[in-house]
């Protein structure tokens, strides 16, 4: 029995600037792996390709490794990297095999396709139209009819912060491997409803995801091969942004559309409750020195979160809103996690480590999709450190993959230690930190460029959180985003 397996994830904002090509998928130093260094990279991780690994290994399969492209959010793919990651893919199934299990991320758009991963299984079923497919999916699909008609099992993940995404591949992949022993014959039914579910709203921690995410267990244990609610990424102009739900039975046609009507319905119900209402800046940063003061010493930092520019949806990260506002109200004992800005980690390179440097930092990226300049901030600070910025992840989110920041350096303003980065990495794991060598444990406060993310890794840290609303690509006001391609009406952009 030969499997192919093989990774292409990208989440595209379509408003951020920030380019998309083939080297993104390799953290902009290499091409994304391929074969024996896929599976080395990812043989034994948390990645929803590891369970496809174990699964194929434990039926005595041949593994077939194409390719294990992933990329940080950002603008939209270039053609030529999704002709490359899509034609090593198709070239493997083309050359024979049993089966094909997918780890996608189901909210890519490519310049010319608006669904990328619709686009991939296209191709895929006219090469091998009775070949089972598989696929693994974010919870941040914005999902499409061509995914449904050409995939043979789907499986989301449950949680956000996403910490599932190897049950998630085992969940697709078991069906799979069920199907090719004759055991079940998976059907598949998926809806949407016309709601744009904000970020900051999903996590699964929170009402009404928690709920939604608990009822999909439930089905799966009433018999369920896979059932999965996707929240969807609202920071995407394209028609079928919003929330979807996909359920997968044992050739149960009837019981898949129920039970995904049912989860549809109930997300429909409990729309208002992922409605975000965002405070003003000097309101969060007054109420968190307020928090502060109630706070002893030992009971972890305030967490200040800048919302609005986290690199995992698409964020320049370079925006200097909230650290900028940090600076100007004086606050003291502060990490800050990160600014990308690769010219200012060179300067900094240049000076040396203890030397003061004084630097226009941030603000190098536009953003002409919401009429935003970059707006830098000239720092004068001492070089704390400077490093390579490779660090393999604790957990529990995206276990035992390798993060790389790029040329990364630390900024001590002499209150605040800011950490400049020189690729796109979310804060979502201790390891970064120690990376940079600051205990977030042991600081007063901790900005983080992050949403719900940082949670996997941090929250057990956190005395209190703030979320800051700053400026940026993942701004939570809507009309910002001037829609004109979504889907219309839909929830809460119009009355329903
Ligand atoms: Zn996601």
């Amino acid at each position: 029995m030969r499997v192919v397996i093989a990774q292409m994830k990208h989440e595209t904002n379509t408003f951020s600037p920030v380019p998309t090509p083939l080297a993104r998928f390799g953290s902009g130093e290499e091409l994304p792996p391929e074969g024996a260094d896929a599976y080395q990279a990812y043989k034994g991780t948390g990645a929803a390709i590891a369970a496809f690994i174990e699964l194929a290994e434990e039926a005595g399969a041949e593994v077939l490794l194409p390719i294990a492209a992933s990329a940080w959010p950002s603008g939209p793919v270039e053609d030529s990297a999704f002709e490359y990651i899509a034609g090593k893919i198709c070239a493997a199934v083309a050359d024979g095999c049993d089966a094909v299990l997918l780890d996608l991320h189901g909210a890519m758009v490519t310049k010319t396709y608006e669904d990328g991963e619709g686009e991939l299984l296209r191709r895929l079923r006219a090469i091998a139209p009775e070949v089972p497919i598989g696929v693994a999916l974010d919870m941040h699909t914005n999902f499409y009819p061509a995914i449904a008609d050409n995939a043979t099992a789907v499986a989301g993940y449950q949680t956000y912060p996403h910490i599932d995404m190897y049950e998630t591949g085992l969940r697709a992949g078991r069906a799979i491997f069920a199907l090719l022993a004759g055991r079940v014959k998976p059907t598949l039914a998926w809806g949407n409803r016309p709601m744009l579910p904000h970020v900051m709203r999903q996590g699964s921690d929170d009402s009404p995801n928690r709920e939604l995410q608990a009822r999909c267990r439930e089905l799966e244990m009433q018999g369920a091969l896979s059932a999965s609610v996707f929240v969807g990424f609202p920071n995407a102009d394209i028609h079928n942004a919003g929330l979807s739900a996909v359920v997968v039975t044992d050739g149960d046609a009837a019981r898949a559309r129920r039970w995904c009507d049912e989860l549809l319905e109930m997300a429909w119900n409990a729309r208002a409750q992922f409605v975000y209402q965002p405070e003003p800046l000097a309101a969060s940063l007054t109420r968190a020195q307020e928090l502060r003061k109630g706070l002893r010493d030992e009971s972890g930092p305030v967490v200040l979160l800048d919302h609005s520019d986290n690199c995992a949806s698409g964020g320049t990260m370079d925006t200097m809103t909230v650290l900028g506002g940090i600076l100007d109200a004086g606050l003291d004992d502060v990490a800050a996690f990160a600014i990308f800005d690769p010219e200012a980690v060179q300067a900094m390179a240049r000076a040396g480590i203890g030397k003061t440097v004084t630097l226009s930092l941030g603000g190098k990226l536009d953003m002409p999709a919401i009429g935003l300049k970059g707006q830098p901030r000239t720092v004068t600070g001492r070089v704390k450190l400077l490093c390579d910025g490779r660090y393999r992840n604790r957990g529990p989110m995206a276990r035992g993959e390798v993060n790389h920041m790029g040329a990364t350096a630390v900024l001590d303003t002499g209150k605040v230690e800011i950490v400049v980065i020189s690729n796109h990495v979310e804060p979502h794991d201790l390891a970064a930190f120690q990376a940079v060598g600051i205990d977030p444990a042991h600081k007063r406060f901790l900005m983080l460029k992050s949403r719900v993310h940082w949670r996997a890794g941090l929250k057990s840290l956190a005395g209190a959180v703030v979320e800051c609303a700053g400026s940026g690509v993942c701004t939570s006001d809507y009309a910002a985003l001037n829609f004109k391609n979504v889907r219309r009406p839909i929830y809460p952009l119009d009355p329903l």
